[in-house]
């Protein structure tokens, strides 16, 4: 018998229970009726533009217009009065942060976000630091040739980290540090802006919510993704070092490996994509990523219950179909609901790394076999 998850009260119309194969899945508490939003989540925890998009996407409302540039930028007047003792930027050199908006007023309540300046000063540093690599003509030096990974390298990298480079950091004078900071290019930067999304709001969210809970339990999919992918481990390296010599002091004081891990973890195969809002999925851009902890105990189907739909930065989670007491509550992770089963189930476990026995799954095998 399934038994009820440490996680309660997600939602008034489902409970999260621990299933028999050891995973997690949620049930409807009652029979409930097709249209029923089921989760309205908004508690974005990380979320993250992909860079070719930075210009093309409202970091807002994720608004998206056929690749045509947003019109407004932010600019030192916006954040120049939201200024604290903590955070002094300075005009000289302001980039924008990497933000842009569809309309002055997404701007505007970008801006009312409690303490979003903090979030903006390091997303600033960040953006200045990329601008100073990219003109620099590094010859990057290979990372180790790991053709074999397993949890015990990555445990040991993560260790020499923690137990000397940390360390050796710790001692330096701030201004020695930045001679420590790793080349990063895009990829790493787009990275380093999501992990720091995610610790900000990891800083100013309540202990007690169901936002922090879920996200603490969160299963991390670090070592599937690295195994899959042995250089993630050298480019998470070089994100967390480039974080840790370049975040301001209330940043880094929470930035542990074992969070950062847990924060890069999780994001494998628990983030919801910023789909191009259009009526066919095929074609559709893909603009970015975001977590949502509170929506991630949904389990996949090929044949789903629930349809999710993106409104502005909220993802909406409706029942398709009316539903019994009981019943297991499923999304589509893959927006491939039209592929045939076998190259369906080979594109969820390459990036959901697990083997989909859905009913249509086993329904559609047999009649291969
Ligand atoms: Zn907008
Ligand atoms: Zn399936």
């Amino acid at each position: 018998m399934a038994s009820v998850c440490e996680v309660e009260g997600i939602s008034p119309f489902f409970q999260v229970r621990q299933t028999d194969f050891g995973g997690r899945e949620c049930f409807s508490r009652v029979p409930l009726k097709e249209g029923t939003v089921v989760l309205e989540a908004n508690d974005c925890v990380g979320a993250c533009i992909a860079h070719e998009f930075r210009k093309e996407v409202c970091h807002s409302c994720f608004l998206y217009r056929n690749g045509t540039n947003m019109k407004f930028k932010l600019t030192y007047g916006d954040v120049a009065e939201l200024l604290t003792p903590e955070v002094k930027l300075s005009e000289k050199g302001f980039s924008g942060a990497g933000l842009w908006f569809c309309l002055e007023s997404c701007k505007l309540e970008y801006l009312k976000r409690p303490h979003i300046v903090e979030l903006i000063e390091c997303y600033e540093i960040l953006l200045r630091t990329l601008k100073i690599m990219q003109k620099k003509t590094v010859e990057q030096e290979p990372g180790p040739d790991l053709q074999v990974m397993s949890g015990e390298i990555i445990e040991c990298a993560w260790r020499e980290i923690n137990n000397s480079w940390i360390p050796k950091i710790e001692r330096m004078k701030l201004t020695k540090r930045l001679n420590e900071l790793p080349f990063f290019a895009e990829e790493e930067y787009n990275c380093a802006r999501f992990v720091a999304r995610a610790l900000f709001s990891l800083k100013h969210l309540d202990p007690q919510s169901k936002t922090m809970a879920t996200f603490r339990t969160l299963q991390s999919n670090e070592l599937s993704k690295i195994t899959r992918f042995p250089v993630l481990l050298n480019f998470q390296i070089v994100v967390f070092k480039s974080l840790y010599v370049l975040l301001p002091e209330s940043f880094r004081k929470d930035l542990s490996t074992e969070l950062f891990r847990h924060i890069m973890g999780s994001e494998y195969g628990n983030s919801f994509g910023i789909w191009e809002q259009q009526k066919v999925l095929e074609g559709r851009e893909f603009l970015g990523y975001s977590v949502f902890p509170r929506a991630s105990y949904f389990n996949h189907s090929c044949d789903p219950n629930i349809t999710k739909c993106r409104v502005g930065s909220t993802m909406l989670f409706t029942l398709n179909k009316d539903v019994p007491k009981d019943e297991p509550l499923c999304i589509d992770y893959s927006s491939l609901l039209s592929q045939p089963v076998v190259k369906r189930r080979q594109i969820l476990k390459e990036n959901w790394f697990f083997d989909c026995l859905c009913t249509r799954c086993v329904s559609e095998l047999q009649t291969i076999h």
